[in-house]
């Protein structure tokens, strides 16, 4: 479509794959084409996030259909509310269904920030959003606490999986974070054990950088099916 190629090139979006779905016009497409929830739309007024960023405009799309994504984009361009909102949209409600939705991070720093910026952004409605502590990891079993997003480090998570506490065979939405830090912080052989816990043949993997390194896209290129390929900035050759 002439309009979305327009868009794209407005906001410096570069995409592959196959039946890319259109870019957002603004956030309040994001009733008008997905039904998304009112506290979602005053929560995202509330922060005073008005225009979506170049990055939000065509990853949500391509999540909301439920496509894998592969985006990369400049630190501090939104690739949080990206791929949260959603996934709040997707999840719908609370539930008590075992572990729904994974994001992994590559620090505590990072996951606890994540797990902010989710909680701001749920806000008005009751979905357990939790961030996997110390105190967690070693004493609660996952399996008995309700729990719609999980967000950690990859290294806590191996750890509780090994220790037979988490149960991420349910997971819908697995969605690895800064994925280019990940891989400098040599976790992968912990984010390649978590990829595999979350066994749900449906599972829908999304993957996050600030920076597009071979192993990156080598990662993207072994973990996900027939994703969106969405670049911000630079064209990648
Ligand atoms: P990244 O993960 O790409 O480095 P973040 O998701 O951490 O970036 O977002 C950077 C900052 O931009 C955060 O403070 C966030 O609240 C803010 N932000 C996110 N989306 C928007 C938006 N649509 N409009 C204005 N600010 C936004
Ligand atoms: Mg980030």
């Amino acid at each position: 479509l002439e309009r979305d190629a327009v868009l794209r090139k407005k906001h410096n979006i570069h995409i592959s794959g196959s039946l890319v779905p259109s870019p957002l016009q603004n956030f309040a497409e994001l009733r008008s084409r997905y039904k998304c929830k009112p506290y979602l739309l005053r929560n995202l007024a509330e922060l005073g996030f008005r225009e979506p960023t170049p990055i939000q405009r065509q990853a949500i799309p391509a999540l909301l259909s439920g496509r894998e994504c592969f985006a990369c984009a400049p630190t501090g361009s939104g690739k949080t509310l990206a791929f949260v909102c959603p996934m709040l949209m997707k999840l719908k409600h609370a539930s008590k269904d075992g572990v729904r939705a994974v994001i992994i991070c590559p620090t505590r720093e990072l996951a606890a920030q994540t797990a902010r910026e989710c909680k701001q952004m749920a806000k008005g409605k009751r979905f357990y959003i939790k961030l996997m502590t110390k105190q967690l990891v070693k004493g609660a079993d996952f399996s008995k606490l309700p729990c719609d997003i999980l967000i950690s480090t990859p290294f806590r998570l191996q750890f509780a999986i090994r220790k037979r506490k988490l149960d991420l065979s349910r997971v819908e939405y697995l969605v690895l974070d800064e994925s280019d830090h990940l891989f400098e912080l040599g976790l992968v052989k912990q984010v390649d054990s978590v990829v595999k816990a979350c066994s749900n043949p449906s599972v829908l993997r999304s993957l996050f950088s600030a920076t597009l390194p071979d192993s990156v896209e080598e990662l993207a290129r072994t973990i996900m099916h027939d994703a969106v390929r969405v670049i911000i900035g630079r064209k990648n050759t």
